[in-house]
């Protein structure tokens, strides 16, 4: 791969850190002590990787040669070096200041302001890389600079995002993959995005209306949902959830409004093309085919997949629910409540989703099966993908959601992150019965 694409891959991972950091850093509040392996799994990984590999091979390759071709870049070229001398540094004043805070020896708000600050300055080191830098590499470097660069970059391993991912970096890879979104809107030479990541929206819905006849179940839903984000739609039994996911996925008719998916205006397409843009539906009360064997129930939710991919996604799901591969040749039918649901939920996932539905996963669930399947929610989340999650079991969705709408009688009466609706007043007497 080309080393500018292996660099802004691993600015965009450094991205996805520092956003998780920040959010972090927000919820310090009293003692940092319950996040001491977060934040020295993020300092080691800035140790062993960004400094020690990220930042040298640029020093050496990209800006050396960048410098014997063109003056143009010294500025900022002397500018990042410097802060790449002064990295190591940093981060040992870092840990010096998270110990003293352990001790009592300074305080939270030193602590914050400290860390604010370096992820503010990791953000702007970026920025300059990606708008000042890259554009006058792409027009000054030559091929043979090129070949050079590109094949020290090839060898890089990132202990934390690559392939040979290291065991001490799991808890800081779900961590980060579960607080920042994928994709942060970083492109080739257009650093100017990297100011607006709450942009990047996977879907905008606009005044969604729908009725059974003359029952108007959905009175005009908005509801956004970035990329990589879980969002919990709560409200009471008839309240609409069914109706909006189904309205979304195309097999009930919208009768106004408009949705926006992945930037393009799906509201006339159908079910099937929806599907086929990455909208898959996990179904309130499973729907599983029952007389068919669970592998051709799975197969049925890749239909619209290329062959040559089934086969490997059938082991994907295998390898993520067990118990199914162990039955695969038998009926649906014969499956437990749970089971049916991770074989619902494997289904949607065969149509490779980059929305996926989830209607009342939790229903009809004696409670251990409950939390088995809110694991799974959890461990989809933890891999990046976009969910949308409707649920009567609101206490569960929103203390695993990023943020929340709540639906009564067909409209949105409140939204908010999940924590914010948690602790509504007005959410916990209605919903969480406290
Ligand atoms: P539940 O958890 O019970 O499924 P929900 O929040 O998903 O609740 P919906 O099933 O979307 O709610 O129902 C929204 C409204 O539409 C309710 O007033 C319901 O009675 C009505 N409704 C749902 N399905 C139909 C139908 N097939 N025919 C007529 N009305 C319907």
């Amino acid at each position: 791969m080309h080393a500018l694409h292996i660099i802004q891959d691993e600015h965009r991972n450094l991205w996805r850190i520092a956003l998780t950091l920040e959010q972090v850093i927000d919820d310090l509040h009293g003692s940092p002590r319950s996040e001491l392996a977060f934040f020295y799994a993020v300092f080691d990984y800035f140790d062993q990787f960004v400094d020690q590999a990220h930042h040298a091979k640029e020093d050496r390759h990209l800006f050396c040669r960048l410098r014997q071709r063109t003056e143009l870049a010294n500025a900022a070229l002397d500018q990042l070096e410097s802060e790449h001398r002064h990295a190591p540094a940093r981060l040992a004043n870092l840990r010096q200041l998270l110990a003293d805070c352990l001790h009592g020896q300074t305080s939270l708000d030193t602590l914050t302001t400290a860390l604010r600050q370096y992820t503010d300055d990791l953000k702007a080191h970026i920025r300059t890389e990606e708008q000042q830098v890259f554009p006058l590499a792409s027009q000054w470097l030559t091929e043979q600079d090129w070949d050079e660069i590109n094949q020290a970059f090839r060898s890089h391993q990132d202990p934390l995002f690559g392939d040979e991912a290291r065991a001490e970096f799991r808890e800081l890879f779900h961590r980060v993959a579960s607080l920042a979104p994928v994709s942060v809107g970083l492109g080739a030479h257009s650093g100017g995005e990297l100011a607006a990541p709450a942009q990047d929206w996977l879907l905008q819905v606009e005044q969604m209306e729908s009725a059974y006849g003359r029952i108007q179940a959905l009175k005009g839903i908005s509801l956004s949902v970035r990329r990589g984000e879980t969002v919990a739609l709560v409200g009471a039994n008839g309240a609409g959830k069914t109706t909006f996911l189904r309205t979304l996925s195309g097999v009930h008719p919208l009768q106004g409004g408009k949705i926006v998916f992945d930037g393009e205006d799906i509201s006339r397409l159908r079910a099937d093309m929806r599907m086929r843009r990455g909208i898959c539906q996990s179904p309130e009360g499973r729907q599983v085919f029952g007389p068919l064997s669970i592998e051709d129930n799975l197969r049925l939710g890749g239909y619209t997949q290329p062959k040559p991919q089934v086969a490997s996604d059938l082991e994907r799901i295998y390898s993520m629910f067990p118990i199914l591969k162990e039955k695969r040749a038998l009926p649906a039918g014969t499956l437990s409540g749970g089971q049916q649901q991770m074989l619902a939920i494997g289904r949607a996932l065969m149509g490779r989703p980059k929305l996926l539905l989830l209607d009342e996963p939790s229903m009809g669930l004696a409670p251990l099966l409950v939390e088995e399947v809110f694991n799974v929610v959890k461990s989809l989340k933890a891999q990046g993908m976009t969910l949308i999650l409707a649920e009567q079991n609101a206490f569960s969705a929103l203390a695993l959601a990023d943020r929340g709408y709540v639906l009564e009688t067909g409209h949105i009466t409140l939204t908010g992150s999940g924590r914010e609706l948690i602790e509504n007043e007005q959410v916990r007497a209605a919903y969480l019965g406290m």
